[in-house]
């Protein structure tokens, strides 16, 4: 069977960047940029004043105190006023400054007597002034091919007049969970059924992403059944399935997966939870069968499904892998890779405490008080309380 790394490799080597789109500026968010942008226009594009007040000639501050008010200039407007000696114009924040003017006075330093303003407190050349192309110069490169768009990027691209822009494609992903035991949340429930909790942990995951996605259901463990339902995930970029890849004689999946010319890359890896993962490409789509138990489907997602993810829109596909210390001993069945709830906190360094009575893979309600997964070689079967390991926060 396959060790985590070398499932994870196969992961990664296989899933390829999607294809550039041009988007609305805010859809962008979270999406990596395809090519640069370069500024159109320096920023400011103007000389402009820094406070509310009157532009003046420092130098004319040697002399005199007080200054004849010839007009007022509104941020935005495009009037054309020239400051000759002794003059100054009221100036509001945002204003290009006028030829001739190459200080602003705060108001609050000032004295107005009719026209003529008196200056309370001197100012210094480009006192109160953003000179023009200081914070951005025009031609210099702004945001650089492969920046992620965080808020704060796409303010900028707007900044440079930006309405659209360039970035690698979201992948479409299709949901479906399968089993002749499963119904929706909402219906009764008979004897022996039990709710899909599946489908909605997939597409809260997806949504946080900002992924687009399509949940098609649920799938009875009947091939028909499976037939209609895979050939319509299979439009998709990703599809991901849960239940019914394990070795039960009605772990239909990876058979009908099969049978629609899906390729098998891998079907089962040395950890735990997680076991029977299968992942497959059939032409235009990557398909993990994950197995049913919610806390595989959790841990399925965050090892493989959310770097392939990444990758698919151009991000670095990384584990966040860190250390921390365990607060008490730890014990586990040697023989796969263990993937446990923990609680981790930091005080000076991550401090990391097991979830007692976690009981399994079908155990969801445990991961209430978890926030991560500890990460434990196969080969480990007792952590002494202080021993340093590693865990993936969620
Ligand atoms: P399977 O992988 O089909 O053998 O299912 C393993 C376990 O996961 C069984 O106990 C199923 O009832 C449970 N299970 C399967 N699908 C879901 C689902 N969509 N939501 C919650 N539990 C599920
Ligand atoms: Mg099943």
């Amino acid at each position: 069977m396959l060790s985590f790394e070398e499932a994870f490799s196969k992961v990664i080597s296989s899933v390829k960047r999607l294809p550039q789109d041009i988007v609305d500026l805010v859809d962008g968010l979270d999406c990596v940029l395809a090519g640069d942008i370069k500024a159109g226009f320096d920023i400011p594009p103007f000389n402009k004043s820094a406070m509310d007040g009157y532009a003046l000639r420092s130098e004319d501050l040697s002399s005199q105190i007080e200054f004849l008010c010839i007009g007022e200039l509104p941020a935005g407007t495009s009037q054309k006023l020239v400051i000759n000696k002794g003059e100054c114009v009221r100036i509001m924040t945002g204003s290009s400054l006028p030829p001739g003017a190459d200080a602003v006075v705060m108001k609050e330093n000032t004295e107005k007597q009719g026209e003529r303003i008196r200056i309370l407190k001197p100012v210094k050349p480009q006192e109160n002034v953003c000179l023009k192309g200081e914070d951005v110069k025009k031609g210099d490169v702004i945001l650089s091919h492969g920046s992620l768009l965080r808020p704060l990027e796409i303010s900028l691209a707007a900044s440079l007049g930006c309405n659209q822009i360039k970035i690698y494609q979201r992948p479409e992903v299709s949901i479906l969970a399968t089993g002749d035991e499963i119904t929706e949340p909402g219906e009764d429930i008979g004897f022996g059924k039990i709710f899909n909790s599946n489908s909605y942990l997939l597409a809260c995951l997806l949504s946080s992403m900002r992924i687009p996605y399509k949940s098609l259901g649920i799938a009875k463990d009947d091939e028909n059944e499976l037939r209609n339902k895979i050939e319509e995930g299979l439009e998709s970029n990703l599809f991901i399935l849960s239940g019914g890849v394990s070795v039960g004689d009605y772990d239909l999946v990876p058979k009908v997966l099969d049978s629609y010319g899906v390729e098998k890359i891998f079907h089962g890896i040395s950890i735990k939870p997680g076991k029977p993962i299968f992942f497959g490409q059939s032409e235009r789509c990557f398909v993990f069968g994950l197995p049913g138990n919610p806390v595989s489907v959790f841990v399925g997602f965050l090892l493989f499904i959310k770097p392939a993810l990444d990758k698919m829109m151009g991000k670095e596909p990384k584990l966040h892998i860190q250390k921390g210390r365990l607060t008490e001993d730890y014990h586990q069945k040697p023989g796969r890779k263990q993937f446990s709830p923990v609680k981790a906190t930091f005080d000076e360094g991550w401090i990391i405490t097991p979830i007692r009575n976690y009981h399994g893979s079908g155990d969801l309600a445990s991961l209430r008080e978890a926030n991560g997964f500890m990460i434990a070689g196969d080969e480990i079967s007792h952590l002494s309380k202080d021993a340093e390991v590693e865990f993936i926060l969620w």
